[in-house]
Parts: C-alpha cells; sequence; structure tokens
C-alpha cells in the first residue's frame, strides 16, 4: 500500500510579490518581496522534495522518472503539472502563453502553457487582465503598433471563489491584491505584450511584441464566457467539485465539513490545502499543504474543516 506523498514547496521572490505566503499561509519563508509558492512541482525551475515515507528527500522529477507506477504510468517524460500559490502585492505584466504546437517550434520543444487561476482572496471590486477588444488579428497588430494599450485591454470583474481557465494565446495579467491557486501545463515559456511601461533597474523590461501577436487570438472569447463562479456548494459539500476539464488537467474544490469518503479513480491526484485542518487517511493535514495521492492509494478520507483545490490529468 503506497503512502500519500508530502511535498515541500519551492518560492520565488519577485519584484510584485507580497508577504502573504508567510503571514496568511504560514511557510517559514523570509522577504517582502514571495511572489509563487511551488506546491507540487517538478520543473528545471523549480523542484519540489518528498516530505514522508519511504521516498523522503526524493526530488518529485525523480520519483516520475523511476516509479511511474505511482502515477499509473500515464506516461511521458516530464511531470505533466505544476501547482503554484501567487501572491501579487503590484500588478504582473501582461503576458500570453503559446499552445504546443508553437512552443515545440519556436522554443526548442518546449511545451506550450494552459493555465487556470482559482481566486483564494482577492479586493472587491477586483478585476483581472483577460483577453482583448480587437476584433480581428490585423486591429489587434494594429492597436499594437499603435500603444493602444488602454482600448486594447480588457479588464474583467472578478470575486473570491472564481475560477478562470487561460488557454494559450489568451491575453492575461494577476492584478495588484489578489491571491491565486494556478493549475498549470509543466511549462515556463510566456511572452511578455505590455508590463505598463514600468522600470525595473532603470530599464523597461524584455517585450515579445511579435510572438505575442503570432499567438494571442482575436476575437478573444467573451467576458461572459471567461469566469466560472465556483462558490456555491450548498448541493456538493463533503464531495469533489469538478470546476474544469480540458485536455491537461481535471480541477476539483472539495470543501470538507466533517467527514469525505471517496475512491481515487484517477491515476493520481493532487491537493492544496487552501483552508482549514483535518485529516487524511488518519495523517494530520492542514491550510498550506500539498501532496499528491498516488496510484496505489485507492481510498481517499478526510476528515476536519478542509476546503482544498484538487487536479488530475
Ligand atoms: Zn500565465
Amino acid at each position: 500500500m503506497e503512502e500519500i506523498l508530502f511535498l515541500d514547496p519551492v518560492f520565488k521572490h519577485n519584484i510584485w510579490g507580497g508577504s502573504k505566503l508567510r503571514d496568511d499561509f504560514g511557510y517559514q519563508i523570509d522577504g517582502e518581496d514571495i511572489g509563487e509558492c511551488w506546491g507540487i512541482a517538478a520543473h528545471e525551475n523549480g523542484d519540489c522534495h518528498i516530505k514522508n515515507g519511504k521516498y523522503a528527500g526524493q526530488k518529485l522529477s525523480q520519483l516520475w522518472k523511476e516509479h511511474q507506477e505511482l502515477f499509473g504510468n500515464v506516461g511521458g517524460d516530464k511531470f505533466p503539472l505544476l501547482i503554484k500559490i501567487i501572491d501579487a502585492k503590484d500588478d504582473l505584466s501582461i503576458q500570453v502563453h503559446p499552445d504546443d504546437a508553437y512552443a515545440k517550434l519556436n522554443e526548442g520543444g518546449s511545451l506550450g502553457k494552459t493555465e487556470c487561476w482559482y481566486v483564494i482572496d482577492c479586493p472587491r471590486d477586483a478585476s483581472l487582465v483577460i483577453g482583448h477588444n480587437a476584433s480581428s488579428k490585423s486591429e489587434l497588430a494594429q492597436m499594437i503598433e499603435d500603444k493602444d494599450w488602454k482600448g486594447l485591454i480588457r479588464q474583467i470583474p472578478v470575486h473570491k471563489g472564481d475560477f478562470i481557465q487561460i488557454n494559450p494565446g489568451t491575453v492575461h495579467a494577476i492584478k495588484a491584491g489578489f491571491l491565486i491557486l494556478e493549475t498549470q501545463q509543466n511549462s515556463d515559456v510566456t511572452y511578455r505584450l505590455y508590463d505598463y511601461d514600468r522600470l525595473s533597474n532603470g530599464k523597461p523590461r524584455e517585450l515579445h511584441i511579435d510572438k505575442s501577436i503570432d499567438v494571442i487570438n482575436a476575437p478573444a472569447i467573451s467576458a461572459k464566457d471567461s469566469v466560472i463562479d465556483a462558490s456555491d456548494f450548498n448541493s456538493l459539500a463533503n464531495q469533489l467539485k469538478p470546476l474544469y476539464e480540458c485536455e491537461y488537467y481535471k480541477v476539483f474544490k472539495m470543501e470538507v465539513q466533517g467527514k469525505n469518503k471517496f475512491k481515487n479513480d484517477y491515476p493520481f491526484m493532487l491537493f492544496s490545502v487552501l483552508e482549514g485542518q483535518g485529516q487524511i487517511n488518519g495523517r494530520d493535514i492542514k491550510k498550506g499543504d500539498h501532496f499528491i495521492i498516488p496510484s496505489g492509494v485507492e481510498m481517499i478520507e478526510i476528515e476536519g474543516y478542509v476546503e482544498a483545490i484538487a487536479s488530475t490529468v
């Protein structure tokens, strides 16, 4: 019988980062510029170590290579997903990601990037940059050439508990005050379209205008279809509530008050605890924990008060 695998997160300091990952999530990390907690990651820029059991101290990338059976033998040379918590004290640059085909051709065989966000917290009346207002590719290129950023960039109202899918080709940016759980393909390929004309060490950061124009979808999908309200749980307490499914991942929200017992129907499941505490199969869990339920664990019993985002392939 396999054990649940707990992970030691990797932290990133960013000019736009804050201190909520320490002050709110309790991670022991110094600095006022902590932008990202890579909770479940097997990437060359961040590779989590296993905390417990017979694999303690091993890197997730190594476990993926040497113990495919833990992951249901789904195949592939890279661990497929990357789970982050992001704390933005300042606006992030406006960016877009390529799909697999474009990244393979133009980024040395890298994967593209599809990502999604669950809004853990944000200010009242907040908005995010999702999509743009150009009606065609040629209008998009013209607006970019004219530096008509105000006209081009689309801001959509977003609330705590919302879920947002960011397909490749979608212009997007996290804004100041947002705390977000990101589930994404295991890739880091990002094209920066606009950085609010800010300077970093006296210079503007590099933009990738041509590649951005190449990959941005025009027109963008409607504002109404861009945000899913995931806050209603009345009918689905103590169950895995499916939030979204695409070719790269399935994402669920789970809110347990009392007990939830379920069968692991997937090759493996990734969990990040966002609120509360309790036990999973008799082991203590609390806010900020990230763990993997491997293939050999068939029944899962969670007790206590626990709010989590889960995902699988
Ligand atoms: Zn992104």
